[in-house]
């Protein structure tokens, strides 16, 4: 290596690709905790399924739903389940409280479609559900594709039916149509997000009548007469329902080379898994540690289980009340002295669509861990704007154990942006800073992550937490 070369080397920020730096054992570790967590995509497709499996997942690691402990110790293990769709997780360290926490939260709802409350009608001779989209959807992705059905309808007397019907192989499917080319020429004149309308996400659901000649509506008796016999449900049953379709097709590992996943649901449940699988592996820490899965952050984190919520407050009141430290307004305080990683995944760049990224402030796939300093769009609007002390701090973190990361911006400054939960927790007092595994077609039935971001992400959320 020439002087100026080696001069190179110790000045510049020299970015490499991970596969590039890593020996065959830790392609071995990264190839199998990308096998389970393709699992886990598979298995959970929707906030519900995330916070029932991870809920299993930590009963068989010693932890306990923190209803059933009056006093907690160092060392101990707690969870709580906020309505089945969000948890706040926690491992009691030997440091007070007071001194602060380390918190990861991640969200595991993801774009969709859910039923209208009313869904169900016939059409000349068709039965269809109606929905209306959750989360920033690019419609026309979600047409001409296996989706599948999920959720839970709750009948008056309180008796909850779970429904998962689509993603078996031996189940049914459902699509949404859409026009042949052949006579789409209006269509196709159209804007892109203006092809497909929000009216037109109709859910193909049947078309043998059920009935006589003086029956009207016989596709859709035929339905709820199928409904009634699986499920013992009526229409007006539908009324208390939460039905979300999501895409029927599995997740799997991607290329010849499988370095990369491919799968429904990654934004956010990838950073979700990764920081599940680092939570296990944290006992007796020094300080405590604390694990988010929120819900509602598509649509804003509104609500009771978003984490706009005061639910998680009253959580971390529960652990100070439960150590014997509670005072008033030690909460504030507790919060001023916290630390967090809001675990979000971030955009990489697409070679195919280059131009809305800034190259040298654009994660790249399989570089390793993407932070953002700052979300947000155009003059850094509404933007949490971590702190570089703070910055420095992970900096130091992540360096001293050799995980691969990459700091950079959403996007090329007024193209677009996006924002995550850090902005709620940094307005809490905590320091707080975005990070998470890149993806391509974000947002997209089929989203893209590289297996070596997914096993940095999750190497950095046990060293934050240990
Ligand atoms: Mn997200
Ligand atoms: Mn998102």
């Amino acid at each position: 290596m020439s002087e100026y070369e080696s001069l190179k080397e110790k000045l510049f920020n020299n970015k490499v690709c991970g596969w590039e730096t890593i020996s065959e054992e830790e392609k071995q570790k990264i190839n199998t905790f990308g096998d389970e967590y393709i699992y886990f995509l598979n298995k959970a497709k929707t906030e519900r399924e995330a916070a029932e499996f991870a809920k299993e997942m930590l009963q068989k690691n010693g932890f306990i739903d923190i209803r059933q402990k009056m006093v907690l110790e160092p060392g101990d293990k707690v969870y709580y389940v906020n309505r089945e769709k969000s948890i706040y997780i926690a491992v009691i360290g030997t440091d007070p409280l007071e001194s602060g926490l380390n918190i990861i939260g991640a969200h595991i709802d993801s774009p969709r479609l859910d039923l209208k409350p009313n869904p169900l009608y016939e059409d000349t001779g068709f039965a269809y559900l109606k929905t209306h989209y959750y989360g920033g959807i690019k419609k026309y992705q979600w047409t001409t594709i296996p989706l599948s059905i999920h959720g839970v309808i709750v009948k008056t007397n309180g008796e909850k039916i779970k429904i998962n019907i689509g993603e078996d192989e031996n189940d049914p499917a459902f699509v949404i149509t859409d026009l042949l080319p052949h006579l789409a020429q209006d269509q196709m004149e159209k804007k892109l997000k203006e092809g497909i309308s929000g009216e037109d996400l109709n859910l193909l659901i049947g078309s043998i009548p059920y009935g006589d000649d003086k029956t009207s509506e016989k596709v859709k008796l035929n339905i709820l007469k199928i409904l009634n016999e699986k499920y013992g449900i009526t229409e007006k049953d539908l009324l208390s329902s939460e039905l979300e379709l999501v895409p029927a097709f599995k997740a799997r590992s991607l290329g010849f080379d499988r370095s990369m996943v491919a799968g429904y649901g990654q934004d956010d449940r990838v950073c979700a898994y990764a920081e599940i699988r680092a939570m296990l592996s944290v006992h007796n820490p020094r300080k405590t540690a604390v694990c988010i899965l929120s819900d509602k952050e598509e649509i804003g984190s509104m609500g009771n289980t978003g984490m706009e919520s005061h639910v998680f407050d009253t959580f971390v009141a529960e652990l100070l009340n439960k150590r014997g430290e509670n005072r008033p307004n030690l909460l504030d305080k507790v919060f001023c002295n916290s630390r967090m990683l809001s675990a979000d995944v971030d955009a990489a760049l697409d070679p195919i669509y280059a131009s809305v990224s800034e190259k040298n402030n654009a994660s790249f796939l399989g570089y390793g861990i993407g932070f953002n300093k700052y979300t947000g769009s155009r003059g850094k609007s509404g933007a949490s704007d971590a702190n570089a002390e703070y910055v420095a701090e992970i900096r130091a973190m992540l360096e001293s154990n050799n995980i691969a990361y990459q700091i950079g911006e959403l996007g090329k400054v007024d193209v677009g942006g996006g924002g995550t939960i850090a902005y709620i927790l940094a307005n809490k007092g905590i320091d707080v800073i975005d990070c998470g595994v890149p993806v391509l077609s974000m947002h997209s039935p089929y989203e893209v992550t590289s297996k070596f971001d997914i096993y940095e992400s999750y190497r950095t959320y046990e060293a934050f937490m240990k």
